[in-house]
């Protein structure tokens, strides 16, 4: 008998009691603005920024509309002026060509490995083109990042780490967001915490983050923030700092803020079904899986396989034979745009010169969603179904 699955990829877990609770507090309030607090009271916003920055061991922290506004952010505080390049990842979604287009700037992609992480060797040839680099660890991948650091450091380059997929990742112990001069998070409802929108700026520079701050529209309140450099470091820049609205409020704070204190299982959760499917496929004719570093704390919210050198005949066959038995894969490296385009030549308003071996990767990268919402045995099912069809495709039962 054909196995089906009949549950749902985009299915979340409901927001904590917790977080329930303090969301009614701060709707009976009235008070949802974050600079709207009665005497005495730090509110909501304030609080998660104290709380997260101290969970990554960072100085300070902004908390933002979204993850691609806090990236944009990052770049303004930097001084990233109109024209300048910015070095990023030729396999990462949307949101950060898009943060780095939104100031003028011109992404200029660096190629991917097989290891879906950013080729350093390419990294290297590029480095002197820009000042800044963008590294977005998609997918939950984190390279090298000695060697990163290195490479950046010999040419000068900033680091701004995109952490939308490494909330609670590691690499070499050091948590994700922790080697760059400012790192991103999003609270998005298909990241590690759900706010539905939300972003999370974390630095250890005090002109970066009073900057960040300005910009994020603090008016003159920003010496309510918690999380924040001395009032000194704000003295140089607030004249001159336009304000860029892009506050979190004190209704998402409230839910964020009992999700953070649960990351930690959440992570456990999430790793124990990235193990079941990955035993699961591993072994499968036809299939690569992503292997992950020893040094690498990763943090299985999604799972990416490789079918290298196929034709778009077959990658199709699979996902349409998957998708008939209740497994939703998503191919990023369809020729045309669809749903969450993740590929560099998608980017029309971005010009690339062509990177064949990152063509290669990208044309062969099938990803899934796990949420927590599924079981062990769920995943082993979903598993089973896709080494099934996967193998089934390879064999030649579709011409
Ligand atoms: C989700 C995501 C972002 C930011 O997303 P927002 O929807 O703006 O919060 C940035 N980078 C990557 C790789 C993402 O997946």
């Amino acid at each position: 008998m054909t196995e089906n699955f009949t549950g749902n990829f985009t299915q979340q877990e409901a927001i904590p009691d917790e977080g329930i609770a303090a969301a009614l507090e701060v709707l009976k309030s009235g008070r949802l603005h974050r600079y709207n607090v009665a005497a005495g009271e730090d509110g909501e916003t304030a609080l998660l920024e104290q709380e997260f920055a101290t969970q990554m061991g960072a100085k300070y922290c902004l908390a933002v509309a979204s993850g691609g506004y806090a990236l944009a952010t990052a770049l303004r505080a930097l001084e990233v002026q109109p024209g300048d390049k910015v070095l990023t990842n030729a396999f990462t979604l949307a949101p950060v060509p898009g943060a780095i287009a939104s100031v003028g700037a011109v992404p200029v992609f660096v190629g991917v490995t097989e290891n879906l992480v950013i080729d350093l060797d390419d990294l290297a040839a590029k480095a002197h083109q820009a000042d800044v680099l963008m590294l977005s660890h998609m997918r939950g991948h984190l390279c090298d990042m000695e060697r990163l650091l290195e490479i950046c450091d010999a040419q000068g380059l900033k680091v701004i780490e995109d952490c939308a997929h490494t909330m609670g990742a590691r690499w070499n112990g050091v948590l994700s967001g922790r080697q760059g001069v400012m790192a991103a998070y999003s609270t998005q409802t298909y990241k590690h915490v759900n706010s539905g929108e939300g972003g999370l700026l974390i630095s250890d520079d005090d002109a970066l983050m009073a900057r960040a701050i300005m910009l994020s529209g603090s008016y003159m309140l920003y010496e309510r923030h918690l999380a924040r450099p001395p009032v000194e470091a704000f003295e140089g820049v607030k004249y001159v700092t336009p304000n860029i609205s892009g506050r979190m409020d004190h209704l998402r704070a409230a839910i964020l803020r009992p999700q953070l204190r649960d990351l930690d299982t959440q992570c456990a959760r999430w790793n124990d079904r990235y193990r079941v499917v990955e035993d699961g496929l591993r072994d499968t004719p036809g299939l690569t899986v992503v292997e992950r570093p020893e040094a690498e704390f990763y943090v299985g919210s999604s799972i990416q396989f490789l079918l290298l050198d196929w034709s778009e005949d077959n990658v199709n066959e699979v996902i349409r034979r998957c998708l008939a038995r209740g497994v939703e894969l998503k191919w990023f490296g369809g020729a045309e745009p669809a749903g969450f385009t993740s590929r560099y030549d998608s980017w029309r308003y971005a010009p690339s010169e062509p990177m064949p071996a990152s063509d290669r990767v990208l044309k062969g990268i099938v990803d899934m969603r796990l949420p927590l919402t599924f079981s062990l045995e769920d995943c082993a099912l979903i598993a089973r179904i896709i080494r099934a069809e996967v193998s089934a495709v390879w064999q030649g039962g579709f011409a």
